[in-house]
């Protein structure tokens, strides 16, 4: 008998977590392979202590060649094709046949789509432009910063306030805080819509007790030179730091899993309209009410990873196991000074999704440095 093949696009946050569940629990005759463009891994929490300078990509990443020592295949190639009907991939090079597939490619941040964003701002999820906006703001010595949020969904909602907040910290560091003014604009009405209004005002005031301007209801339209623009008005800035709309990766809107402007849809088992096809993490879009979708963030691509390898795992044995994601997580809200706060989720709670903000403390710090490495030991 042929062995079961299970490829899995994207050796990130979810396609590792996948792979791991998927190896530690099949025979060693299951194929396992992961497809990514990129032979690195790297958490991207790790940008925002790039940017407070407490630590360096080089020393940050992982090759995702090590997973080769646990018997997952590791294949270092763009995926450009995915068939479906005859249950194929394609990279630049060669052709792969699945039985199951696991799509775990995340977002492509699509600058492109705000005139003038790309030329007139740094990108805060932009691995090219984190050094460069350590750069900036250890340079700048008085003026203004303006902070973006400049398309919904974005990866790790409360992230760009965490950045807000280490570049505040920054600035106190070097004695520069009080002649640098920051503004802090959104999309949304609230800082952080899915975690509901008390969560929003709470870190609607932590952004105030740091000096930083919060703003709602801003969309951008255009940036130009020392200039952004919105429906409802404009600012100037000497610093602009955004973040990109997002989008799904070109190949999964090119194969037929998402229409334009859309994420792949799934329930909570993560399976696609295509048979033995699942999309995980950021890929993916799962609604919780009518208006809330799951977040986009690591901890929810992990738990989606894992319970789609679980259900691989049960199918592959003829067992009936069909496991749901639960949607329980949590997100550190890193303030500065080795400090951070911590938002547990609970988004299939009845009757409505429920987050709590706990207070700011060294622990929950020290917990975010042991969530980074704990999974890196595990995984690389
Ligand atoms: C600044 C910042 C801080 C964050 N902090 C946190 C945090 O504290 N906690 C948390 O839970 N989440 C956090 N997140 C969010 C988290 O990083 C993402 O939600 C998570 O990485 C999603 O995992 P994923 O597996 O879906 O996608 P990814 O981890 O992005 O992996 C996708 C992989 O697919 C590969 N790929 C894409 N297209 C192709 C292609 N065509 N061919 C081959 N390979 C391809 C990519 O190279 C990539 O390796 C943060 C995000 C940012 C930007």
């Amino acid at each position: 008998m042929n062995p079961t093949n299970i490829v899995i696009l994207g050796g990130g946050f979810g396609g590792l977590a996948a792979a791991n569940e998927l190896r530690q629990n099949l025979p060693q005759d299951a194929r396992i392979t992961i497809i990514d463009k990129k032979d690195w891994f790297m958490m991207d929490l790790v940008k925002l202590w790039i940017i407070n300078g407490t630590r360096e990509f080089e020393t940050s990443k992982r090759s995702l060649e090590n997973v080769t020592k646990k018997g997952i295949e590791f294949v270092n190639e763009e995926v450009i094709k995915i068939d479906p009907e005859h249950k194929t991939v394609r990279t630049s090079y060669r052709q792969f046949h699945y039985n199951y597939l696991i799509i775990a490619l995340g977002v492509e941040l699509a600058p492109e789509q705000i005139h003038g964003l790309k030329e007139n701002s740094l990108i805060l999820y932009d691995l090219k432009d984190v050094p460069k906006i350590r750069d900036a703001i250890k340079q700048m010595k008085s003026g203004k910063i303006v902070m973006a949020i400049t398309g919904m969904p974005y990866k790790c909602p409360p992230a760009p306030f965490e950045a807000a907040l280490l570049i505040r910290s920054v600035l106190e560091e070097q004695g520069t805080s009080d002649s640098i003014k920051m503004e802090f604009y959104s999309p949304a009405p609230l800082t952080l819509p899915a975690g509901g209004p008390q969560v929003s005002e709470d870190i609607l005031q932590i952004l105030k007790s740091k000096n930083i301007e919060f703003q709602g209801n801003h969309k951008t339209v255009s940036v130009e030179p020392n200039k952004i623009k919105f429906e409802n008005g404009e600012t100037d800035f000497d610093l602009l730091i955004t973040v990109p709309p997002h989008k799904a990766p070109s190949v999964v809107t090119a194969s037929g899993f998402a229409q334009p402007g859309k994420f792949i849809e799934t329930d909570r088992t993560c399976k696609t309209n295509f048979e033995n096809v699942y999309a995980i993490g950021d890929v993916n879009q799962i609604m919780v009410t009518d208006k809330i979708a799951v977040p986009k963030a690591g901890i929810f691509a992990e738990e989606e990873g894992i319970t789609v390898a679980r259900n691989i795992i049960s199918q592959i044995a003829k067992e009936m196991q069909n496991a749901v994601f639960d949607g329980k997580g949590g997100c550190f809200l890193e303030t500065g000074k080795k400090v951070a706060g911590y938002l547990a989720v609970d988004m299939f709670a009845t009757p409505n999704p429920l987050t709590e903000l706990r207070p700011a403390s060294g622990e929950h710090f020290s917990e975010k440095e042991k969530f980074e490495r704990e999974r890196l030991e595990k995984w690389l």
